[in-house]
């Protein structure tokens, strides 16, 4: 007999086996003797009482006869048919990569156009960023094989459940080599060092079944005749024509949504929002969300999840990275940008979120305004920018959201050294006089965020982060820093595309997909709305 039985335990005996077993008999009547084998479909942390932290797991269990270990569902990919038609996917990220997958089990040929460098080379990009403080534009922790995600924290749970199908991307990274534990945990992830493998094993896959990868190819232009798109540029002068182009290029392509917009295809301004990092030291937030002086050795790293209404003004945290690294997320040279990521064992003595505020259109308008009266100094497009947006287009809230990462690089002094505060100090308008030990490899310096942040996002936040320290007492503390920016949270731009043809509505056989183009947020929704583009694509071809 087979059967799902859902226990509650301590955390040590949910990580022994002997007294998973103990309490899978007593709950289900049997000798422990009965009991042949079992595994576990979920597993969450339950941690609302003061008393007790508890696991709940829900466990597949053999009784009385044979134990068969879980089944991992393995897709197989075909070798592409070269006879057949050929589909250009710009970008490597999550949707990129999950879309070429998806036609590999079609037969169909993906060419992959990536402006920045394979894992390993860009791993050494990465390094003279947080070492030296110098940015590569093409290759950084958004640009680059794997995209935005893969030197991340690599959390793969997503809000969203209509799009795609979950257990599917999650089986697809087992198959390319995560660890099992994903498919039954509440919050999975991956973690910094794990993530760069998977993607190379994704790519040999790929290459193995006649896929093409070329890297270093930054798309500069497209292939126009009539309303249809026959195919793209690249920088170097590069000409590549295909049946059906996938733009998938992330949040962070700036100039992208730029030729987009010169080339009047259509696109629209997107609500995102921006704020700023926030670090405790991870010992604090256990103690916090654990109830507890230490945490206990069975327990993960804490984490939290916290959103509040500040004058009808969502502020939340974001991407929270128990066990963490603040990490430099720019991708041009004078412009702060911060985000976070974890190791596997989220064994950082740091737990970092980010502490952001919803941006609409009509915050931007002021904005400007100020700026221009204050009369400083911008560059010479930020300020045509900053002219075009008293008069909006679909490229004003971008440029708000760069104007903003300019002042932080600069209220920083360059290299990447990023403008910071205590969170008490920030939240009562004071410079700090000492900041407290951070993880943020480029360097950290005393600064004041009125400087950098628009008034409307400094008291949202300063209003927020006093109300998350009622709900989770200590959270509010001067132990705690805030670090500027957190502005790439989701784009500020859509692409449009039909509802059911997910081609752009202007522009036939362009299909906007993932992040960038506004139809996903975080790695597990773009690499669903990936393979959602790619089938919708197959059957096309198919149909032709
Ligand atoms: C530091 C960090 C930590 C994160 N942590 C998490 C996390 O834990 N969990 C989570 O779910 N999400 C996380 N995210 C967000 C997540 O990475 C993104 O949501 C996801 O990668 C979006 O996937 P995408 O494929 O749509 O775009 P991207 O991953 O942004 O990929 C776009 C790709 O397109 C390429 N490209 C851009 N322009 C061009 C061009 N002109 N020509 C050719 N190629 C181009 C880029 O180089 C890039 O590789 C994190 C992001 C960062 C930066």
């Amino acid at each position: 007999m087979q059967k799902d039985i859902s226990i509650k335990l301590k955390p040590a005996e949910a990580s022994d086996n002997t007294a998973i077993r103990r309490y899978l008999a007593q709950t289900s009547g049997v000798t422990e003797s009965s009991i042949t084998g079992f595994y576990k479909t979920r597993q969450s942390i339950d941690a609302r009482s003061r008393q007790q932290v508890w696991i709940n797991l829900t466990l597949k269990t053999f009784i009385d006869e044979p134990f068969h270990q879980r089944e991992i569902e393995r897709i197989s990919f075909k070798e592409v048919d070269h006879s057949n038609k050929k589909v250009i996917i710009v970008g490597a990220g999550p949707a990129g990569l999950f879309a070429a997958l998806c036609f590999l089990e079609k037969g169909i040929q993906p060419i992959i156009i990536e402006r920045g460098k394979d894992v390993r080379a860009r791993r050494r990009d990465l390094a003279v960023l947080n070492k030296d403080g110098i940015i590569n534009p093409e290759s950084n922790y958004c640009f680059g094989e794997g995209g935005a995600g893969t030197y991340s924290d690599g959390k793969l749970y997503t809000r969203s459940s209509k799009r795609g199908d979950i257990n599917r991307i999650l089986n697809l990274f087992v198959q390319f080599g995560a660890e099992e534990k994903i498919l039954y945990e509440a919050h999975p992830h991956i973690g910094t060092n794990k993530l760069p493998h998977i993607i190379t094993a994704m790519r040999e896959q790929i290459i193995a079944c006649g896929g093409k990868f070329l890297f270093e190819k930054k798309v500069n232009d497209f292939i126009i005749e009539k309303d249809e798109l026959k195919g793209i540029k690249t920088a170097d002068g590069d000409s590549f024509f295909a049946d059906a182009v996938i733009l998938a290029t992330g949040h962070s392509a700036r100039d992208v949504y730029e030729l987009l917009y010169q080339k009047n295809i259509l696109i629209e301004a997107k609500s995102f929002a921006l704020g700023v990092r926030v670090e405790h030291p991870q010992t604090l937030i256990d103690s916090i969300q654990y109830h507890c002086a230490l945490r206990d050795e069975h327990l993960p790293p804490s984490s939290y999840s916290l959103v509040e209404q500040v004058n009808e003004r969502g502020v939340f945290s974001f991407c929270m990275c128990p066990g963490g690294i603040i990490a430099p997320a720019a991708t041009n040279p004078n412009e702060l940008v911060v985000n976070g990521w974890s190791p596997s064992k989220r064994d950082n003595p740091f737990a970092n979120s980010g502490m952001v505020v919803t941006v609409e259109m009509k915050d931007t308008v002021d904005y400007f305004k100020r700026r221009k009266v204050e009369g400083i100094r911008l560059r010479e497009e930020a300020i045509q920018h900053s002219s075009l947006s008293l008069h909006p287009t679909p490229l004003t809230l971008m440029h708000f959201q760069q104007s903003i990462e300019q002042k932080a690089f600069s209220a920083g002094g360059g290299k990447f050294v990023a403008p910071a505060q205590r969170m008490a100090d920030f939240c009562n308008n004071k410079i700090s006089s000492t900041l407290p030990e951070c993880s943020y490899l480029p360097g950290i310096i005393s600064g004041d965020m009125r400087t950098v942040l628009p008034s409307f996002i400094q008291k949202s936040l300063q209003s927020a982060l006093q109300s998350f320290g009622k709900k989770m007492r200590g959270y509010y503390t001067n132990d705690a820093i805030i670090v500027a920016t957190e502005s790439r949270t989701s784009s500020p731009v859509r692409i449009p595309r039909n509802a059911d043809t997910l081609e752009h509505p202007q522009l036939k056989n362009l299909f906007p997909c993932g992040e960038g183009a506004g139809y996903a947020g975080g790695i597990v929704s773009a690499a669903m709305d990936g393979e959602r583009v790619a089938h919708i694509i197959a059957e096309k071809i198919n149909s032709l």
